[in-house]
């Protein structure tokens, strides 16, 4: 049966390489047909902050399949990311972006590299809440969910075994991120015991860089966060040889949207230089997941030999490689006239129809007991320590335990600050105060208490920013000490 997608060509070039795209699956008799829809930076200044039109919202939810080229985001004005908005809409929790290297036609350092790094596509910095507090102070919310953790976990294992790929590595930075990326390292520990014939390892964001740089056929399937995702994607694919050379799929429930990896590329746009091969490898993933595995193939092949034939646009064109230098529309009549062939010393593509990965969750049941112990006040505040400790003497309801200001605990020796400072209440009785700590329950409080607290701090003409109420789970501080407390 035919499958309806939607097409969106995007800005930069986008519409180049879309059209490309579309030109090769109209060759090679894809059983596809078109619902077109504008998005980016059009739309964006025709006053739709999101990037799309409620007009476009309708084609997508028609047919549930996106093929998108980049798009460029305007900075600042308040416009919304267009691919944050989509993934999170549709619920498109896995990103899923292999790069290869195509060694010895394309010149690569890294002969051997077969990456697939599985990124979470819906959390993280990328929920894009952001604040200003203070003249010098701007937040950015890092939210991460014990479901989401699952959810991309346990796909990124369901990948491995579907597609006969023996290690995931987690990447995470958890000796910083306690409780955020210890989350995301923990679920990952209590995945793996369902995958015992996958190998597993976790290394510090950090350092996990450096390795992947330097010696990425270590590497088979990586999953990790949003952010740590965005970034080692496209070391992964410039070191392949070029960050056009990827595609990449964001999977979710009842949707798919497929892209490259790259962006808009505005500073070779409308030159008929781009590469479309990102695009196209993007083409033949939605392929696989709608089904016409024979023609994801028949793509696949031709495209690899024609990269093998060293028919190459300038992003990749070397001198030692390859035979002819390229336009995009070039490359892609010379992929069409490969269509058929198969390569001859990189992989032939020999996909079987299978279903679209659906993991089954098992979401561990919240049943843990929830005890309110204190809140942290953010106060924009510019004077002496002393005076602001004098304030609460009188404050008997409520302990000032710790001052601090960016995570650093201010020494009892320190006059003056300047700043955001958040000072630390809990229930009078109460002891300790860090994660690792149990602390006494008797010091329990309930909320009342916390309104009195405002209610003090207005009456001293205090201005208070923002509160974070502080909580014991089963007894279990989960919140974060200061630093020097
Ligand atoms: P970019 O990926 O567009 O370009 C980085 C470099 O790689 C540039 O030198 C570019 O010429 C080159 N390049 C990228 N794709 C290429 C291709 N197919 N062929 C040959 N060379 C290619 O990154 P950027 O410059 O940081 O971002 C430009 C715009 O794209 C920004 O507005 C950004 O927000 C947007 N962007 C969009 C997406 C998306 O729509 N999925 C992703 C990333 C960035």
């Amino acid at each position: 049966m035919t499958s309806k997608i939607t097409v969106a060509y995007g800005d930069g070039i986008g519409p180049e390489i879309m059209e490309s795209t579309l030109l090769l699956l109209q060759q090679a008799k894809a059983d596809l047909s078109f619902n077109t829809i504008e998005v980016g930076k059009k739309i964006y200044e025709q006053g739709y902050n999101s990037g799309l039109t409620q007009d476009s919202w309708q084609k997508i939810n028609e047919t549930g399949i996106i093929l998108k080229a980049p798009i460029t985001t305007p900075q600042g004005g308040g416009y919304k990311s267009l691919n944050v908005t989509l993934r999170k809409k549709l619920g498109l929790y896995a990103n899923v972006r292999p790069v290869s290297s195509f060694f010895p036609f394309v010149a690569t350092k890294f002969p051997k590299l077969d990456v697939v790094i599985i990124r979470e596509n819906e959390e993280d910095l990328y929920t894009g809440i952001e604040h200003r507090h203070t003249n010098q102070y701007f937040q950015c919310l890092k939210i991460i969910t014990k479901q989401g953790c699952e959810k991309i976990i346990r796909y990124a294992f369901d990948y491995a075994v579907a597609n006969g790929r023996s290690k995931v590595s987690c990447f995470s930075k958890d000796n910083i991120m306690k409780l955020t990326d210890g989350l995301f390292h923990s679920t990952f520990n209590e995945i793996a015991k369902d995958y015992p014939n996958i190998a597993t390892d976790h290394h510090i964001i950090d350092i996990a860089c450096a390795k992947l740089a330097t010696k990425p056929e270590n590497f088979d399937v990586i999953v990790t966060l949003n952010l740590y995702g965005d970034i080692i994607s496209d070391i992964v694919a410039e070191i392949s040889g070029s960050v056009g050379l990827a595609g990449s799929a964001n999977i979710g429930q009842d949707f798919a949207m497929f892209e490259a990896i790259h962006g808009s590329a505005p500073d070779i746009a409308g030159k008929n230089i781009a590469n479309p091969t990102g695009l196209m490898q993007a083409a033949v993933m939605m392929l696989n997941h709608l089904g016409q595995a024979k023609v994801a193939s028949t793509i696949r092949n031709a495209l690899y030999k024609t990269i093998e034939d060293g028919i190459h646009t300038a992003d990749i064109y070397n001198y030692d490689n390859s035979h002819k230098k390229v336009s995009t529309i070039d490359f892609t009549k010379a992929v069409i006239a490969n269509l058929g062939y198969e390569p001859k010393q990189l992989p032939i593509a020999n996909f079987t129809s299978s279903k679209p990965i659906v993991s089954q969750h098992k979401f561990a049941i919240d049943n843990q007991v929830k005890s309110l112990i204190g809140c942290d006040v953010f106060i924009d505040w510019h004077g002496r320590i002393a005076d602001l400790n004098n304030i609460f003497v009188n404050f008997n309801d409520l302990e000032l335990k710790t001052i601090s200001c960016k995570g650093l605990s201010l020494h009892p020796d320190i006059i003056n600050a300047d700043g955001l400072l958040a000072l630390r209440f809990v229930g009078r009785g109460i002891c300790g105060s860090s994660t690792t700590q149990i602390i006494n329950r008797n010091g329990k409080i309930n909320s009342a208490i916390i309104l009195k607290l405002l209610a003090f701090l207005e009456q001293n003409k205090l201005e208070f920013v923002k509160i974070e109420n502080l909580y014991l789970f089963d007894g279990i501080a989960y919140f974060s000490s200061g630093q020097g407390e």
